[in-house]
């Protein structure tokens, strides 16, 4: 086992859970990179599972210097008690000075427990992440103090520095198969969870990963003003091959399902186009459409920050304006 300051750079917490659709660790890997070819240090993911070889290698090939792997029984399934058990001791020993993992559910439940863990701080849901040129701290950016501002956020005198990223606002590297990398199988104490049983797990079935990966997402907002209009989208959607997202108000309304949430608590898209209706562009929705390539927004009020971004914006009803949308595209067809 590698004990010299190999270990000590940029950490990736690998989570290969439902990974054709989630690519997040490869992402963060592409991300953990940059951050460590600027402080000269390396990328090192960490695999843990039963069988984990074929993931370690899948991170090497995006740009893991490092994979830290650890097979157990029972490592099988995502236990957060038992993870933080593994874990835990390989920061104390090791001391990397970043280490991410993406927001996914598990993300957000793991994260929390080992940075009180390790007596240091957390930075969740991050939009950014940059090497401060004079200091070498991470500048971790992140929707604050309920979302009127982005935060930038340093963590000077703990370590590591942890965040958590969403799905999406990172791009992956390509797959390099003659990309060269060590893999290391660190001696490990699992002391699985005892007060939670496992009984069974079953794949739910959702649209999650079609909205993030499409090119059109057409977003709906407390504007629209009720569940019929808001169905609305989906006609227009499937008029555009694209895919419907929804802000908080919206689901907090039952309008839609949560799965279909944009922004700091929910998904990242970067479609080729992007239509916000009825959303008035709050910075924790726009989180998750800033990478959108192309942005049309309707709001019936010139002054919606919503316009800030959009590269089209179209004053006026949204409830008048969607059904010549609709009925516009519907002649084309
Ligand atoms: C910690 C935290 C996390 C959050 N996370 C998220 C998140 O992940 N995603 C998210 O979306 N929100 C999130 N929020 C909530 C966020 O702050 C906003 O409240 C929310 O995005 C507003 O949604 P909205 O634009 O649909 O509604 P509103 O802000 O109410 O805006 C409605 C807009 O519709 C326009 N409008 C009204 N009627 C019409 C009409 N007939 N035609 C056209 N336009 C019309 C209005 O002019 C207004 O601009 C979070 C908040 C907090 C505090």
């Amino acid at each position: 086992m590698d004990t010299s300051h190999d270990l000590e750079g940029v950490w990736v917490f690998g989570d290969y859970r439902n990974y054709f659709q989630n690519r997040v660790t490869l992402q963060l890997i592409a991300k953990a990179r940059d951050l460590a070819d600027k402080l000269d240090t390396r990328v090192i993911a960490l695999a843990l599972g039963d069988k984990v070889h074929q993931w370690a290698m899948e991170y090497v090939a995006h740009g893991a210097d490092i994979v830290l792997a650890a097979e157990h029984p029972d490592l099988k399934s995502y236990q957060v008690e038992t993870y933080c058990s593994v874990v835990a001791p390989w920061v104390e020993a090791f001391q990397p000075q970043v280490f991410l993992a993406g927001a996914t559910s598990f993300g957000r439940e793991f994260f929390p427990r080992l940075a009180k863990r390790l007596h240091t701080g957390l930075s969740a849901d991050c939009v950014a992440l940059e090497i401060d040129p004079e200091t070498g701290l991470l500048l971790q950016t992140t929707p604050g103090f309920g979302g009127e501002l982005l935060a930038e956020i340093v963590t000077p005198d703990h370590r590591p520095q942890m965040a958590t990223v969403h799905p999406g606002v990172f791009q992956e590297r390509p797959h390099d198969p003659g990309a060269v990398g060590r893999i290391l199988y660190p001696d490990v104490d699992v002391v699985p969870e005892t007060r939670v049983k496992l009984i069974r797990s079953k794949r739910q079935q959702t649209r999650q990963a079609k909205l993030e990966e499409a090119q059109v997402v057409i977003a709906g907002g407390r504007g629209l003003g009720s569940k019929e209009n808001f169905e609305r989208l989906y006609e227009l959607a499937e008029l555009l091959e694209g895919e419907v997202g929804a802000t908080r108000p919206v689901i907090g309304s039952g309008w839609t399902d949560k799965e279909r949430l944009l922004g700091q608590t929910g998904k990242t898209v970067k479609p080729r186009l992007l239509i916000s209706i009825g959303a008035s562009g709050a910075v924790q929705y726009t989180t998750g459409i800033l990478g959108s390539e192309n942005i049309v927004a309707i709001n019936r009020d010139p002054q919606a920050p919503i316009f800030n971004m959009a590269d089209l914006g179209l004053v006026g009803d949204a409830n008048t304006l969607l059904p010549l949308l609709i009925e516009a595209l519907r002649k084309r067809v």
